[in-house]
């Protein structure tokens, strides 16, 4: 940045001029709210700023030989309306392919082995208690204790709780460290012992409120639900993923987005309020001459991942800036792996498989991508991609990439009987990818969002706040974006 030269572009836009909107950060949070900019006032001008030289952030679909292998995410949840909807604005309703249903089913590794998740065990809690008595997953006392939940009596102090506290009070030591912790720690790549319950699974701290039991409360939902579904009969099965995969997401949305909007390969260093209110923005392009631009706008949303945000914040808001700088992050590595069908033994008559703690094989979860979805592998062909790292496992993220290929197969061929090599592998590595929610996160997010609204104009966006699946992140710059229009609507108004 020092040899850079400065060209200041823009003079604050006369009064009749359309206002000026700058989104820094080009991922899923960034797409969303610059979409919604333009779908709710088409006249706005719009810059997205972002750092690389292509969008989506962590979303990239890449083939090779015939195969889709997604670089993170491979599908969506739909219980949240966001991501669908996107979808359908976007013109991909009719591109999402559901989960086959053949293999409506998940592993998890037991002394060494696949075993079925319990039909009906839900992340944290059964909503049957058979399917988990019936399975050897727990011994005979991690069942009776499991089976005891219904006479737990409810945490009489309110407040945050670990998850991993919360699942061990509730359940048990076995159900906590056989079942919840792998399916949780799959999803976060988190530690549970830090995760806040509150952050991240709300809707079982409600349960334990409402009926006193998780057991007691799913029991209720299970029967309410068969209801719902009966009348409504469910479109979409719970995940779903673009035909093409996730980067045709990305691509539709930049298609929707106004020619010249996206400042690619541009990256903003700081941001300033200024005395009238407007945002001066100060990016650097990554040209060989470094140049940097200096613009003006009257509003900026911040959808850079959170450690990003806290540096452009820190001159603007020191204690909003720490509170960003304090959401701890963890990274994760995803193998993909291929192989002929002949190789491997086992049947592969699920979607994957997720691993815990105290089986220590080195990866977090495996999931057979190709049979989860169609048109992942070639005929004939299998494709799977196993989870290394998360806040548990740090230390194998500095690992080489032989050293991850290797040990993503040599578990695979354990687990799943594999004869030979893998027919193709690509090692991909996230570095503080994740935001872990630890204990305390709702109401450092509170403390977030009162700071910004203090800031005029200023709007955040990304997975660091209130979910970070595809869907959340969306809804994110959805919201980011349509406060932002409700205060340049009420300026307006009043100016
Ligand atoms: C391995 C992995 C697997 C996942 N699997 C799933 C899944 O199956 N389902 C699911 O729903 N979710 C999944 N997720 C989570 C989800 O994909 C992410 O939370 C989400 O895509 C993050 O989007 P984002 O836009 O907030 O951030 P990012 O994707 O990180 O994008 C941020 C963007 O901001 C840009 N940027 C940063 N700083 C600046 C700057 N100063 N100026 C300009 N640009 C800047 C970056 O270059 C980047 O493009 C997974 C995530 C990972 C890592």
């Amino acid at each position: 940045m020092k040899e850079a030269a400065l060209h200041p572009r823009a003079s604050p836009p006369a009064a009749a001029e359309s206002p000026r909107v700058a989104v820094i950060g080009g991922g899923i949070s960034g797409l969303a709210a610059a979409h919604r900019l333009c779908e709710l006032a088409p006249r706005l001008h719009l810059t997205l700023f972002e750092a690389s030289d292509r969008l989506g952030g962590v979303l990239e679909t890449i083939h090779r030989d015939g195969f889709l292998i997604e670089k993170s995410a491979d599908n969506f949840i739909t219980s949240f309306p966001w991501g669908v909807d996107l979808c359908r604005r976007v013109g991909l309703g009719d591109q999402l392919l559901s989960t086959s249903d053949e293999h409506r089913q998940a592993f998890v590794v037991s002394r060494g082995k696949l075993r079925k998740i319990p039909d009906g065990f839900l992340i944290m809690a059964p909503t049957r208690l058979w399917p988990v008595i019936a399975s050897p997953i727990l011994s005979p006392l991690g069942k009776l204790r499991l089976a005891l939940e219904k006479f737990v009596r409810p945490r009489a102090e309110g407040g945050d709780e670990s998850l991993a506290s919360f699942a061990r009070r509730r359940m048990g030591r076995e159900a906590y460290e056989r079942l919840v912790q792998p399916l949780v720690g799959g999803i976060y790549t988190a530690d549970p012992e830090r995760l806040s319950v509150l952050a991240t699974m709300p809707r079982f701290v409600e349960m334990e409120r409402q009926h006193g039991s998780l057991l007691a409360a799913a029991l209720k939902n299970r029967r309410a639900q068969a209801a719902k579904s009966a009348d409504s009969g469910a479109r979409y099965s719970m995940f779903v993923a673009p035909r093409e995969g996730m980067s045709s997401l990305v691509d539709a949305v930049a298609a929707r987005l106004p020619r010249g909007a996206v400042r690619f390969g541009s990256r903003v260093e700081r941001i300033a309020q200024r005395a009238d209110g407007r945002w001066s923005v100060l990016s650097a392009m990554s040209n060989a001459r470094q140049t940097a631009v200096e613009e003006i706008y009257d509003a900026v949303i911040v959808a850079a991942p959170s450690p990003q945000a806290a540096k452009l914040l820190e001159n603007i808001d020191a204690s909003l800036a720490a509170d960003l700088s304090g959401i701890d992050r963890a990274g994760a590595a995803v193998v993909a792996l291929a192989y002929d069908r002949a190789q491997i033994a086992h049947r592969l008559d699920g979607f994957g498989f997720v691993v815990p703690l105290v089986e220590r094989l080195n990866i977090l979860s495996g999931s057979f991508s190709s049979v989860k979805y169609s048109g992942r592998a070639p005929e004939g062909k299998v494709l799977c991609r196993v989870f290394l790292g998360g806040a548990c496992q740090r230390e194998l993220l500095d690992r080489d990439d032989a050293t991850l290929r290797r040990i993503a197969h040599e578990v695979l061929a354990r687990l799943l009987g594999i004869a030979g090599a893998p027919i193709l592998s690509e090692v991909v590595r996230w570095a503080n990818a994740m935001p872990q929610y630890h204990v305390g996160h709702v109401d450092r997010v509170a403390r977030i969002e009162a700071a910004v609204a203090k800031h005029r104009g200023l709007a955040l966006a990304g997975n660091a706040y209130r979910g970070v699946g595809v869907p959340q992140c969306i809804h994110s710059g959805e919201q980011a974006a349509e406060r932002t229009l409700a205060h340049l609507f009420a300026e307006s108004a009043s100016g």
